[in-house]
């Protein structure tokens, strides 16, 4: 091919640094994939003593009926505090696997509807919050229906969670040219111009505070965009502060059975 023309007619030097350039990449892409290797295992690793740790202190609380005010509430802290690290782990291992291309993407097409409906009432059991105006015709995508339901139940939750108690979340479902699109629209406290990019790392929140006391760990749009991306999905998302944000998933329409 050309690049292998070009570069037998190339001189020595240029042979020698495209080769090395080659063998650097490689050890790169070793050591990238060793690292997170590595962080699922310590998250798997940690994860077992500290559920441990969080079983004995529950039971103590349950069991014990001589404490005094101050220990009942430092043992509540140290239960909270370990159930909040369990959650950041769980996302820690859900995270590298997705980017370690663990996901079981079926033959078989899946219809967005239902996993969006269930995800709907996961988060909304009593139909209060959330207003669902999803179109009647299938939706037939490529994917793993367990992680497409965990896409929406993390938006979902999101939405819930940064917006006032009385206003609606909307979830739409519908298609537009060769797309299955879904939006989760709310009235929330909206995200600044400026971090709608960022809020997509691990661990990046607007308001580190009241993201906090919102109980989430960071990871959930992280998890969103990679599960989204290894099934060939987009997400975009559309801002203003004080007014509201909408999430829009778009996933390439296959398909049906
Ligand atoms: P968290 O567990 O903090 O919710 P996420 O990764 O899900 O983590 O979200 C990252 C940050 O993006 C949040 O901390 C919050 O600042 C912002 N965010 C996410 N969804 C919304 C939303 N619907 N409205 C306002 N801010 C949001």
């Amino acid at each position: 091919d050309v690049t292998q023309l070009q570069l037998d007619q190339a001189p020595t030097e240029v042979t020698e640094l495209a080769l090395a350039l080659d063998h650097t990449l490689e050890c790169l892409a070793q050591s990238w994939t060793q690292q997170r290797r590595l962080l699922g295992d310590v998250s798997h690793e940690l994860r077992t003593p500290l559920t441990l740790v969080q079983g004995y202190l529950q039971s103590t609380l349950r069991r014990c009926q001589t404490l005094t005010t101050d220990q009942r509430d430092g043992l509540e802290t140290a239960a909270a505090e370990a159930d909040r690290t369990i959650q950041i782990l769980n996302d820690l291992l859900v995270l590298t696997r997705a980017r370690m291309g663990h996901l079981q993407i079926g033959a078989a097409p899946i219809d967005v509807k239902p996993v969006l409906l269930a995800a709907v009432m996961q988060v909304d059991p009593a139909g209060d919050r959330i207003e669902a105006d999803i179109q009647a015709a299938p939706l037939w995508v490529r994917g793993d229906a367990n992680a497409l339901q965990q896409v929406f139940v993390k938006l979902l939750e999101n939405a819930l969670n940064y917006s006032p108690p009385g206003t609606p979340v909307i979830v739409r479902a519908g298609r537009q040219a060769d797309q299955a699109v879904v939006q989760v629209c709310d009235q929330g406290r909206g995200i600044p111009l400026a971090e709608q990019t960022a809020i997509f790392q691990p661990f990046y929140r607007v308001d580190v505070d009241r993201s906090r006391a919102t109980g989430g760990t960071g990871l959930g749009l992280a998890i969103v965009h990679t599960l989204l991306t290894q099934m060939h999905g987009r997400i975009q998302v559309q801002s203003v502060p004080a007014v509201g944000s909408t999430f829009t998933v778009q996933l390439p329409l296959t398909q049906g059975e």
